[in-house]
């Protein structure tokens, strides 16, 4: 049953208290009911501050434990806005814009929680694409701020996967390589395409031996071609390609460091996935259900391991 708020103002009725936010995550994050994270007993009894003793072993666990939410000094609350937030903007949040609408101090509290949920934006072990499906890579980005202006910085190779919906474009999987070599495309392929599904590339010899990892593999050659042409054979690709370098433009001003690029791909692909959802509210409800799925990313992780 997928229960979600539909406005802002179902969202304050719904959530007023820390009490309701932890309701909620745990009939997320245990939809069949609580199971125990130690021995694995289903069944316990709800304790305050949002833990459940384990019927059997007696273990205490949280709710917030192992998702993103884990160690917040912040309300609950504040992070169901958050998420309202970013789900509810068409193109998508900066931090400036979520501090100003939580009211928070610091700009880095924005930046890392934005973060945090781009990261909550990929489901663990989803599905594949399948069907037929266009590959090709792209560079985007190029720009970092810093200095006077924006200088130039370096830019980074995107491999994009998008499936035929008759002449439209179903879903789509991103990712950043390190160069178009063929370990690298093979690599992106089996993680994003599912065994079986035709693959449709361009002539780049890279892309030779799919067959011999269990794929259909259409390719269509364009040398001393024209990239008018490239576009004509490979549509799908092209349009997502531009469209993510609109995106990256628009919404965050092309100011992308190469190092979180990756943060940047997933939300465009949460977005795009699910573009023909006309419910704010149902997106809302999946970043909900997948933030309480996930490993927590401790501030560390998102920035390399470089304190700022
Ligand atoms: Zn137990």
């Amino acid at each position: 049953m997928e229960d979600y708020p539909r406005t802002v103002l179902e969202l304050e009725d719904r959530f007023p208290t820390e009490e309701a936010c932890r309701e909620y995550l745990v009939r997320l994050r245990w939809p069949d009911g609580f199971a125990c994270p130690e021995c694995g007993n289903v069944g316990g009894w709800p304790a305050t501050r949002g833990r459940i003793i384990c019927a059997a072993c007696r273990y205490e666990a949280s709710v917030t434990a192992g998702t993103i939410f884990q160690d917040t000094h912040k309300p609950l609350r504040m992070w169901f806005r958050a998420i309202w937030h970013v789900t509810s903007q068409k193109n998508g949040a900066s931090a400036v814009s979520l501090q100003q609408v939580l009211g928070l101090g610091s700009y880095l509290t924005a930046w890392t929680w934005l973060h945090k949920l781009r990261r909550a934006m990929v489901r663990p072990g989803r599905d594949r694409l399948r069907g037929r499906v266009e590959v090709d890579e792209t560079y985007v980005g190029g720009q970092e701020p810093g200095g006077k202006g924006r200088r130039r910085g370096k830019k980074s190779l995107v491999v994009i996967a998008a499936e035929e919906d008759g002449r439209g474009i179903g879903r789509i999987r991103l990712a950043r390589i390190d160069r178009a070599s063929r370990d690298c495309l093979h690599a992106f392929i089996q993680s994003a395409i599912e065994p079986g599904s035709v693959v449709h590339t361009d002539g780049l010899p890279a892309y030779r031996g799919l067959e011999g990892i269990g794929y259909r593999h259409e390719s269509s050659v364009l040398l001393g071609q024209s990239s008018d042409a490239a576009c004509k054979f490979l549509p799908r690709v092209h349009r997502v390609a531009s469209l993510l370098k609109r995106w990256l433009l628009g919404t965050h001003q092309g100011a992308v460091r190469p190092k979180h690029l990756d943060y940047y791909l997933d939300e465009f692909t949460f977005r795009f996935n699910r573009r023909t959802s006309a419910s704010r509210g149902k997106l809302f409800y999946r970043l909900m259900q997948q933030a309480t799925q996930i490993e927590p990313a401790p501030y560390h992780s998102i920035v390399g391991g470089r304190p700022v």
